[in-house]
């Protein structure tokens, strides 16, 4: 609904230019102003000044309703979340950013060709703006409502594109992978994991976002996990092993003593955010001269200590694989057979010890890696037979 009026406002905006723009200037003058100039400064006031008061109404209207958990039998679902709409297209210019925005339907597909995902899985919807503002203040969401900031936001020179096409083809399928996050959340509570195909958007932090990353999923989904199950949800560990710092949730819970982040990142590559390595409770610098024995060795360590000595009630776990080999942007080594030894041990750890467990996918920037991410969950539900 949302996006329909933001097209139609944006056309009506485009309307007063195109019609200022055809006018023979100095035809005549209203207000005192040349006609021209008169119709373009109201088309583009008007652009610069919709958005402020459609999301004015949204938040307001969102202020008086207080989101309940999902209401789901989720013992008779496979706790998988996935939606059509997570992947992003918009007409080949998503080709434009190394990231293969369309993995997400790829693992599913596979997932459900090997039988693990019938009919009855997790469907998210949009999230909505209620979920949104316990995190997101009305600023941050205001300025999402423009080209330009959503660029700087996703590393793809899209500011040339009409703010609603945007709308519809980037902010509303990584909308569905928050939710999808937070469904995900909802599962792990009841069955102990749960996977969403989407989301792990760790770069951005409640008032900022960047890499790819619009929407502060990780801390939406522990800020809500905590709302709604208060007595299950406390002490949460984030265990983010995307090769990238994961600076937005760590910025998010720097000051925070029950949240425990342990981050596996490659020093060397975006973001560097110094600040924000502050958070981290459990660091570890992986280069391209860690193989799989050395980095799995190393996440053995962890697990084990940090889960003993920190004793959490509920794992994030952002289970980015650009630490693949060959990937540009990681530039590490790791193999897919470690990926999937990765995931094993993360899941091995949570399970054991009866701490509910959610992955999310996160980064991943090659072609070959869907087939490896299908490769590894199918391990893990005929590992631990899920
Ligand atoms: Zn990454």
């Amino acid at each position: 609904m949302y996006a329909w009026v933001d097209l139609t406002c944006w056309l009506w905006g485009a309307f007063m230019i195109v019609y200022g723009i055809c006018l023979s200037a100095g035809e005549s003058d209203i207000f005192g102003f040349d006609e021209v100039a008169f119709w373009i400064c109201a088309g583009a006031g008007f652009f610069l000044f919709y958005p402020v008061i459609l999301e004015f109404i949204l938040w307001l209207s969102s202020q008086f309703f207080t989101p309940s958990p999902p209401s789901l039998n989720f013992s008779n679902l496979v706790p998988i979340a996935y939606h059509p709409s997570y992947n992003i297209t918009a007409g080949g210019i998503e080709k434009m950013h190394p990231f293969d925005s369309r993995k997400y339907g790829k693992v599913f597909h596979v997932l459900k060709e090997r039988g693990i995902i019938k009919e009855n899985y997790l469907i998210p919807v949009k999230c909505p703006r209620s979920i949104l503002r316990a995190v997101h203040p009305f600023s941050y969401l205001l300025m999402l409502c423009y080209s330009l900031s959503i660029t700087t936001k996703v590393e793809v020179p899209v500011c040339f594109l009409p703010e609603p096409i945007l709308r519809f083809r980037v902010l509303n399928p990584m909308l569905y992978g928050t939710y999808g996050s937070l469904l995900a959340g909802c599962a792990a509570i009841e069955k102990g994991y749960a996977i969403n195909l989407s989301g792990g958007y760790h770069h951005c932090s409640s008032r900022s976002g960047g890499g790819f990353c619009i929407y502060a999923d990780i801390t939406i989904l522990i800020y809500w996990m905590r709302y709604w199950y208060p007595d299950k949800v406390h002490r949460v560990m984030i265990v983010d092993l995307d090769a990238h710092q994961g600076n937005g949730h760590e910025r998010d819970f720097i000051d925070d003593e029950e949240t425990f982040i342990i981050d596996f990142f490659n020093p060397n590559i975006y973001p560097g955010d110094h600040y924000a390595r502050k958070a981290i409770k459990f660091a570890e610098h992986i280069t391209e001269s860690d193989g799989d024995e050395s980095y799995c060795s190393k996440l053995e360590n962890a697990m084990t200590n940090c889960i003993e000595s920190f004793k959490p009630s509920f794992i994030v776990y952002n289970a980015g694989t650009d630490c693949m080999e060959g990937d540009p942007l990681g530039r590490l080594q790791i193999t897919p057979q470690g990926i999937i030894q990765r995931d094993e041990i993360v899941f091995k750890h949570a399970l054991k010890n009866k701490v509910p467990v959610v992955m999310l996918l996160s980064g991943g920037y090659q072609q070959v890696n869907a087939p490896v991410i299908a490769d590894s969950i199918s391990n893990l539900f005929s590992k631990f037979n899920l």
